[in-house]
């Protein structure tokens, strides 16, 4: 059993080396395949991250299939974030003790960058409290995936540079290879996942509106929204959490929301959990905090253009003598 000293100087240093490792591109340099692998790995991966570690083990806000369920695990340990359980459990932690003295990443306890990334640094951020994951932890699969969450990482470096490598026969045309494929694909990637899914800890709870009177710090926030797929909505989803949809509105982008009700059509995932009308009664009160532009009514509209129309004719007509006397 390795001691938790010896867990936390790994996690410690592994931290360090993906994020050396985005030097790398100086030496290996890099191609359009290469930047669209890290992207493409980006993306689905924190699709891992929101719709499988946070709205599906975290909060349960959808049902699916054990085997879907494996996937979605799956795919997020390859995101370098732990495994399932420890993902769900620090979660779990953070909404019951949200902002205050307890929770493990607060930027309002804590400094901005304590929350963003100095408790990963930190003993608090190795164990956690098994009993509040009892309902993740009775299936052997996913305490298996917690266990060795690091080999599935380990498979994706490799299997990255394997098929660098490859391509580097099979296709020279792309202008890639082995480790150019491990620089953008993996550190590149992973190091841009941490600090995406990072600012849900840290900006999410100091920039952005505030819809509902939580009692912790968090924000509504567009741009966290869009680079995490959907969980930049995190005042709506501090009010409510058990709701698979994080925007709650049509012009509130959740990317996440949307490829789940994709694959509710075609019964990957069912019973997804929606706010509840007292929510939206509670919103529409709260109405004064939210920061969009009102459209103007229609008589407001017919106003603005008749009023258009008489600048316009005065102006003509002032302008008249002067092309007159021309
Ligand atoms: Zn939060
Ligand atoms: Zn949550």
């Amino acid at each position: 059993m390795i001691s938790e000293q010896t867990r936390f100087r790994i996690l410690n240093s592994w931290f360090l080396i993906v994020h050396l490792g985005c030097l790398l591109p100086i030496w290996t340099g890099v191609s359009w395949f290469a930047v669209g692998v890290c992207c493409f790995l980006y993306f689905i991966r924190m699709f891992g991250l929101t719709a499988g570690y946070h709205r599906y083990f975290s909060h349960r806000s959808y049902k699916t299939s054990r085997v879907f369920q494996f996937l979605m695990a799956l795919l997020g340990a390859s995101a370098g974030q732990n495994g399932p359980l420890w993902w769900a459990a620090k979660h779990r932690h953070h909404h019951r003790y949200s902002d205050t003295e307890e929770d493990v990443h607060s930027p309002v306890t804590g400094s901005f960058w304590w929350s963003h990334m100095g408790w990963i640094l930190s003993k608090k951020f190795v164990d956690y409290d098994d009993n509040s994951v009892r309902d993740l932890a009775k299936y052997p699969e996913l305490r298996m995936l917690d266990w060795g969450h690091a080999v599935v990482l380990t498979l994706l470096g490799v299997g990255l540079f394997g098929l660098g490598e490859l391509l580097a026969v099979q296709a020279p045309g792309l202008g890639t290879d082995g480790p150019q494929l491990l620089a953008w694909g993996f550190f590149i990637s992973t190091t841009l996942l941490y600090h995406g899914v990072f600012t849900v800890n840290s900006l999410a709870h100091v920039w952005g509106s505030r819809r509902f009177n939580t009692t912790d710090q968090s924000r509504n926030n567009l741009f966290i929204a869009l680079i995490t797929l959907g969980e930049g909505w995190h005042n709506n989803h501090h009010r409510y959490m058990t709701s698979e949809r994080q925007g709650f509105y049509w012009w509130e982008i959740d990317i996440s929301h949307y490829i789940l009700t994709m694959f509710s059509w075609v019964g990957l995932v069912h019973d997804l959990r929606k706010p509840p009308q007292k929510i939206y009664d509670e919103a529409r009160q709260n109405k004064h905090s939210i920061h969009l532009p009102e459209l103007p009514s229609l008589p407001e509209i017919q106003e603005g253009i008749s009023e258009g129309i008489e600048e316009l004719t005065a102006a003509i007509k002032q302008r008249k003598p002067a092309s007159e006397g021309a």
